[in-house]
Formats: C-alpha cells, sequence, structure tokens
C-alpha cells in the first residue's frame, strides 16, 4: 500500500459557492502535482469536513492511522464520488473537465462551531498530525475571517482566496465568480426585457451582493437596464422614490416603452417598517402608487417585481473568472512556497494577483470606481 504524503498542502471551500470555485481546484491541484510536486487534500464540506475527521480522530493514533489509510487507499474520485470522505487525495483525474463547471467540486457548507476556539484547536491538532503544512481556504468574508484566525493559531500556513459573487471584499478589484454572475445577470436581463417591451411594463429585478452594489451596477452597465438603485447611496428616501419613480415616467412620455430597474439587496429604505421585505416589491408598491396618482399620464402602467436569488450563483463560470482562478492558484503556490512564510489572501489589484496580508485596508478605487460607475450609469441610461 502507498505511505501516507509527506507534507501534503489541504485545500477547502467554504461559506457561499460561486463559479470559479472549480476552476481554482483544479488549477490549485495540477499546479501541486505538475509543477511543484506536493500533494494536495481536498477537504469536503469546507471547515465542516475538518471538524468532522478532527472529532472522529479524537486525538487517538489508531483513529488517526486509519484516517491516513483511507486516505490513501482511495484516492481522486474514488474517495470523492464513491466513499464520500471527508478528505481525498487529489489526483489529475478528478478535476478533469470541471475547469468551467459552476459550484464547488469539494462542497461547501456553513460551520457555526467553527467560531469556537476549541473546535479550531481540534482541527490545528488533525492538520498537524496529518503532516499538513499549508492550508488554502476559498470563500468570501467570513470564511476568510476563519482563515485568519487558523493562521493566527497555529504554525500552519494560510492563503485565503476571495470567491463571492457580492464583490464585498474591498481589498481585491474582483472576486471568483463576480464576472459569472454578473454575466447571468445580462443574460436575464435580456429576458426580462423581451416581455417588459411588449406589455410597457417596469420590471423590478432584485440582484445578490450583500452590501456592495457592485454586481447590481456592473450588471446595469452590461445589460443596458434603466435604472439601477445600490446600497452606496444610503437609505432610500420616500422622496428619493418618488424621484426614481418620475424619472421612469418622464422616460415613458419621451418614448421608451419598457423600464428595468435593477435594485441591489442590501438596499435601506429610510420609512422602511418591514425590513425583511424584498426590495423589489418594496419599489414596486412604490412605483405603482405613484404612476396612478391622479391625473398621471400612465396610470395602468405595471411594476412586476422578481427577486433573482440563487440563480445568480450558478452556471458555467467565464472565461474570465477560469483564467482569475488559475492566476489565483499561481501566487497561491507561489506564496506558499516563498522563502519568508507570508500568510494571507490572493488579490487582483491594478489587474496584478498579488497576495495581500489578512486584514489588508480597502482598496480607495474600488469606492473611486463604484461613484465612476454609477456616472456612467446614469449618463447611458437617461432619456
Ligand atoms: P462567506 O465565507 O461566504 O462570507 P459565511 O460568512 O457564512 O460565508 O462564513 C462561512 C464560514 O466561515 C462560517 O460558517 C464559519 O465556519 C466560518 N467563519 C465565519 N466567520 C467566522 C469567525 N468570525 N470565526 C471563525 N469562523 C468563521
Amino acid at each position: 500500500m502507498s505511505t501516507f504524503p509527506d507534507r501534503p498542502v489541504a485545500v477547502l471551500c467554504s461559506g457561499g459557492d460561486s463559479p470559479g470555485m472549480n476552476a481554482f481546484l483544479r488549477a490549485v491541484t495540477r499546479l501541486g502535482l505538475n509543477r511543484h510536486q506536493i500533494p494536495v487534500l481536498g477537504i469536503r464540506d469546507g471547515y465542516q469536513g475538518l471538524v468532522r475527521a478532527a472529532r472522529q480522530v479524537n486525538g487517538h493514533p489508531a483513529e488517526l492511522a486509519k484516517l491516513k489509510a483511507r486516505i490513501v487507499a482511495n484516492t481522486g474520485a474514488k474517495g470523492l464520488i464513491e466513499l464520500d470522505q471527508d478528505i481525498i487525495l487529489m489526483d489529475h483525474a478528478c478535476v478533469s473537465g470541471i475547469v468551467g463547471r459552476g459550484g464547488t467540486l469539494l462542497g461547501s457548507a456553513r460551520c457555526l462551531e467553527f467560531h469556537k476556539p476549541e473546535v479550531r484547536r481540534s482541527v490545528i491538532d488533525l492538520l498537524t498530525s496529518l503532516g499538513v503544512h499549508a492550508l488554502v481556504v476559498v470563500g468570501g468574508d467570513g470564511s476568510l475571517t476563519g482563515a485568519r484566525l487558523l493562521a493566527d493559531e497555529s504554525d500552519l500556513r494560510v492563503i485565503g482566496v476571495p470567491a463571492t459573487i457580492d464583490n464585498d471584499l474591498q481589498f481585491t478589484e474582483l472576486a471568483l465568480g463576480v464576472d459569472t454572475a454578473v454575466h447571468t445577470l445580462v443574460w436575464a436581463v435580456d429576458h426580462f426585457i423581451d416581455t417588459a417591451r411588449s406589455h410597457r411594463r417596469v420590471m423590478v429585478l432584485e440582484t445578490m451582493g450583500r452590501d456592495c452594489g457592485d454586481l447590481a451596477r456592473m450588471a446595469a452597465v452590461a445589460s443596458g437596464a434603466e435604472m439601477v438603485i445600490t446600497p452606496e447611496g444610503g437609505a432610500v428616501t420616500h422622496e428619493r422614490l418618488i424621484e426614481y419613480a418620475a424619472k421612469i415616467e418622464t422616460s415613458m412620455t419621451r418614448g421608451r416603452r419598457h423600464a428595468i430597474v435593477l435594485v441591489a439587496e442590501g438596499v435601506k429604505f429610510s420609512h422602511d417598517t418591514t425590513p425583511d421585505r424584498s426590495r423589489a416589491y418594496v419599489l414596486r408598491d412604490a412605483f405603482e402608487s405613484y404612476f396612478r396618482r391622479a391625473g398621471a399620464p400612465y396610470p395602468d402602467l405595471e411594476v412586476r417585481p422578481s427577486v433573482l436569488g440563487h440563480l445568480q450563483r450558478g452556471g458555467h463560470a467565464t472565461p474570465q473568472d477560469c483564467i482569475l482562478a488559475s492566476r489565483f492558484a499561481e501566487n497561491a503556490w507561489e506564496s506558499l512556497l516563498s522563502p519568508e512564510p507570508q500568510n494571507g489572501i490572493t488579490a487582483l489589484q491594478h489587474n496584478r494577483v498579488v497576495v495581500v496580508p489578512f486584514g489588508a485596508e480597502d482598496m480607495p478605487d474600488r469606492a473611486r470606481f463604484s461613484r465612476k460607475m454609477d456616472e456612467l450609469h446614469e449618463d447611458l441610461s437617461s432619456w
């Protein structure tokens, strides 16, 4: 039987999934095997998989030996698919054909227990006893916070990789999955436009993005959506809602036959008594009540809200996301193998891939970019 690999690197995907995670898993595995001759252990279901494995071993040498034996006996697809193992020794074949596939081969999960220091300690002990010297964590804000804690609390080298369609990580111009999600939104807007135009309708589409409006504003510029409302402008007042509605109505009097409004899920309303209500529905009610006022030119103008939801997380990753994932993997390896240990997060800054320390400051360019995009959209879409 083969022996357990020496000093492997482990990789996991955590939190909300995003397109590009599979491209990253392929790249990190293949670069490990082909360029660096270092084996990669894939961890199933993010931190949850590590916690499960740590609990199984529970510090017993016999259980550890069994786990190691299982990992080397069932590599690649066998451990991953047939046996549903929590830790899999990745091979060339198991990452074949996945480069653009949405989701993540390893699965992703949320793991509330990971907030407890003693649970993280058990995971660190497990990784140490497996000889793992480095861990790569692919995920969003929360997952990267977990990665930072692991780095602080152990001698492991830890690299985070930003992956979230929300693009709410301000130290990188783009996270994995954003480009694909924008692409999906453009596709969705194209479909809504056809019906909106046929019926002279206003479609209000709610996008993801948490407290960041980038996804909505990028999709608005790329799709030609008539209006975009994002959280960065502060809570939307009643007066502002009237202005939005009046703007749509005026454009109709100038010959426009439809309007697509993108509203980011993080938008807040200053008069909101039901903050959990979908933003698209709040806008629908406000717009329709304005359009139905006495003497209005289009009292029958219909507003149809849609919450696009998890549709935005799926689908084939765009070439841009697959390339970015491969570049992030290349930099993650370089950082892990550099003579001076550097824990941190891969980031795209000024179109270059770099590794920034955990807790790095926000890029000032990001806020500037958002403002410029808003101005650009305004001037492209006004009638
Ligand atoms: P995302 O990474 O997509 O932002 P979450 O915020 O849900 O998703 O975080 C994913 C997981 O990362 C959590 O379920 C938890 O396991 C871990 N995590 C998040 N925040 C922390 C924290 N403060 N301390 C330790 N682990 C955390």
